[in-house]
């Protein structure tokens, strides 16, 4: 019989669906955004076989309410529910199947990620209640970083700092670099346990991963997902010596502090214009320094960080651009080749343009292989939930 899959991303004032058919899990039949739940100007959008609107205010246990009841006729044989979740913490190596045990122990690792599990908890306390008696999974940014070693994963602190309060080094995006590896691997027509890549995840968050034999060997981002490249609204990589020093000269809190390098920073607090890179390459093109500087200082950022996680490969078969940015700016992607002064990398100008040729490749024949692939979040976790619950 043909089932459905319900794939849920639960966020802060965000709930995005996607409901898939289990004989087919490359697109979805229906997707649905929830925003601004809570607060003014909530609304929710469905499209695909289903569509409507609805913008009155609503929470997040209201828009799901929402989307089930409007959309109970693609329901009827939904057999199971997938949820990202944020952070996995140690505990969890692999997607799971969450029940009373795994959610307790999920609650213990939401101290690790304060600003994004407990609302991924939500959606997985919402599901229970209002789809009850369906298995849910739980599928972790975190867990294909597990294969790091200590080397990697450690900072330099007191050891006590991890054995204690498992202050350590995790790696997000993982579920991007999943799915663009696995897709990498079959383009390339390669196994997937045999190629060495460096994958550039440039969204509204941004990382990057190396990848030894189909492994995460080294992430960009820490303990949570602040560490790293300059992001959106986040800082990434600064010194810590900098939060005391601008305690003592702006009176600021570390409350204050953290929301400023996790809101006002990045792009937007370079750029003072936007967290958004259409909207500064706009600026930029219009000649506003300002967005100029915002790019630059993102560019050279990222080759550095490229750079260096590829000193963790023999050999490198291909850097792999994906994400909003890295899947659709062909300006930012040569900038960023073009500050990773050490290789002479050469991308071919109309395949950069037109985003890749059918492989995803950007770069001139013979010269070291650059990819473009769009990533594919939901569909990992729809995949992921069809396989742990047996379907
Ligand atoms: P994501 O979080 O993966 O949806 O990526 C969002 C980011 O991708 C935003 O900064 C967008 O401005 C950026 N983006 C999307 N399309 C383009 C494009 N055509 N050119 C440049 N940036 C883009």
């Amino acid at each position: 019989m043909d089932q459905s899959i319900l794939v849920v991303n639960c966020g802060s004032s965000s709930v995005k669906l996607a409901l898939y058919r289990t004989t087919d899990t490359a697109a979805p039949i229906i997707t649905a955004l929830a925003e601004r739940l809570g607060g003014e100007g909530a609304r929710l959008r469905v499209e695909g076989e289903k569509s409507f609107s609805c913008e009155e205010a609503m929470d997040h246990s209201q828009a799901l309410a929402t989307f089930i009841e409007e959309c109970q006729d693609y329901l009827q044989d939904l057999a199971a529910i997938g949820h990202r979740l944020v952070h996995g913490g140690e505990a969890f190596h692999e997607s799971t199947l969450i029940t009373d045990d795994s959610l307790a122990e999920l609650e213990k690792v939401s101290v690790l990620a304060p600003l994004h599990n407990p609302m991924n908890l939500m959606g997985i306390r919402l599901c229970r209640e209002l789809l009850p008696d369906l298995p849910n999974v739980a599928v972790f940014d975190t867990s294909f970083h597990q294969t790091m070693p200590a080397q990697a994963y450690l900072y330099g602190v007191p050891y006590d700092w991890y054995e204690t309060h498992q202050v350590r080094r995790y790696g997000f995006h993982g579920t991007s670099y999943r799915y663009v590896s696995a897709e990498t691997a079959r383009r390339l027509n390669r196994p997937a346990d045999d190629l060495n890549l460096i994958i550039a995840h440039l969204g509204n968050g941004c990382s990057a991963c190396a990848i030894r034999q189909g492994q995460s060997v080294d992430s960009s981002m820490g303990l949570t997902p602040l560490e790293g490249l300059i992001m959106g609204t986040r800082s990434g990589d600064i010194d810590p010596g900098l939060l005391e020093h601008m305690m003592r000269e702006s009176g600021s809190s570390m409350a204050e502090l953290m929301t400023a390098l996790n809101r006002n920073s990045g792009l937007l607090g370079l750029s003072g214009i936007s967290n958004d890179m259409r909207t500064l390459l706009q600026h930029e093109a219009a000649g506003e320094p300002a967005a100029k500087r915002a790019l630059d200082t993102f560019c050279f950022r990222v080759a550095r960080q490229l750079a260096a996680l590829s000193s963790n490969l023999s050999s490198t078969d291909a850097v792999v651009f994906t994400g909003g940015i890295g899947e659709n700016s062909a300006d930012i992607r040569r900038r960023i080749l073009a500050n990773w002064r050490n290789i002479q990398f050469r991308l071919n100008t109309a395949l950069n343009q037109a985003n890749g040729d059918e492989s995803g490749r950007i770069s001139e024949t013979g010269t070291p292989l650059v990819l473009v692939i769009p990533t594919d979040e939901e569909q990992m976790i729809a995949q992921d939930t069809l396989k742990i619950t047996g379907l």
